[in-house]
């Protein structure tokens, strides 16, 4: 078994999700959203969501707190020893330095972080685009991936899809503002510590994946 920890870290709308999905199956490990893990406290209507939900839809971040406390729960179950992608976490050099004494008191060493890099032109239709199924949550796109079979998810054939409450044209601008302001001191943060690739996600689905495997398996 190749034990992979990774974050992977890229704009709204980047392909962190579509690739988290592909490398979860490659590497038999656990893809762990926060954006998921959130919406899905919405959805239940926990403290939590209650307490999110106008947040998210607003297009802001959540507190750290509120963030690193589900990450460091998440890690302790037993599907994570395996590896896991990291996917939309950290966001915030708080949240980074939050990771980084999480990970040492529960003596987990990261492998690598990959910023898939996209340019903010195109993320307005890609985020726009977006839908997923409400039974697996298998991502699509009205453009670049529509199901085979149409009204039909390609990997459980349910027939409903979901839109996300902040996928909307309004909220693109001022997350991308919110995700250069932070990645610009993420980045160097994990550059410092010499894990950090970038990689071009301005090209098909399969390409970047080949691109992080690449890096995976080096
Ligand atoms: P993120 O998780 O980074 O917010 P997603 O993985 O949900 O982004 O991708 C956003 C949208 O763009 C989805 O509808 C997805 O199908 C589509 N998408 C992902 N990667 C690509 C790509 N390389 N080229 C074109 N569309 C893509
Ligand atoms: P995502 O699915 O990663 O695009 O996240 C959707 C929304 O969830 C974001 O716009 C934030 O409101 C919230 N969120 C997800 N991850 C984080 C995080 N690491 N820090 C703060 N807010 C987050």
């Amino acid at each position: 078994m190749t034990e992979k920890r990774l974050i992977l870290m890229g704009p709204p709308g980047g392909g962190k999700g579509t690739q988290a999905k592909v490398l979860q199956e490659a590497y038999s490990i656990v893809q762990l959203s926060t954006g998921d893990m959130l919406r899905a406290a919405v959805v239940a209507g926990t403290g939590v969501g209650k307490q999110v939900k106008a947040i998210m839809d607003a297009g802001n971040l959540v507190s750290d707190e509120i963030v690193i406390g589900m990450i460091s729960e998440r890690l302790d179950v037993e599907d994570c020893v395996n590896g896991f992608i990291l996917d939309g976490f950290p966001r915030t050099l708080a949240q980074a330095e939050g990771l980084d004494s999480m990970l040492k008191e529960k003596g987990i060493v990261l492998d690598s972080v990959v910023e898939i890099r996209v340019p903010d032109q195109n993320l307005v239709d890609r985020i726009t685009g977006r839908f997923t199924c409400s039974k697996c949550g298998e991502g699509y796109h009205d453009t670049f991936k529509l199901p085979i079979i149409a009204d039909s998810c390609d990997s459980c054939g349910n027939a409903e899809f979901t839109r996300r409450a902040d996928d909307h044209a309004e909220t693109v601008k001022s997350r991308l503002e919110t995700y250069h302001k932070q990645a610009s001191q993420l980045l160097p943060f994990y550059e410092s510590t010499g894990l950090l690739t970038v990689v071009d996600g301005d090209q098909d689905m399969v390409a970047v994946t080949t691109e992080i495997k690449r890096v995976l398996d080096s």
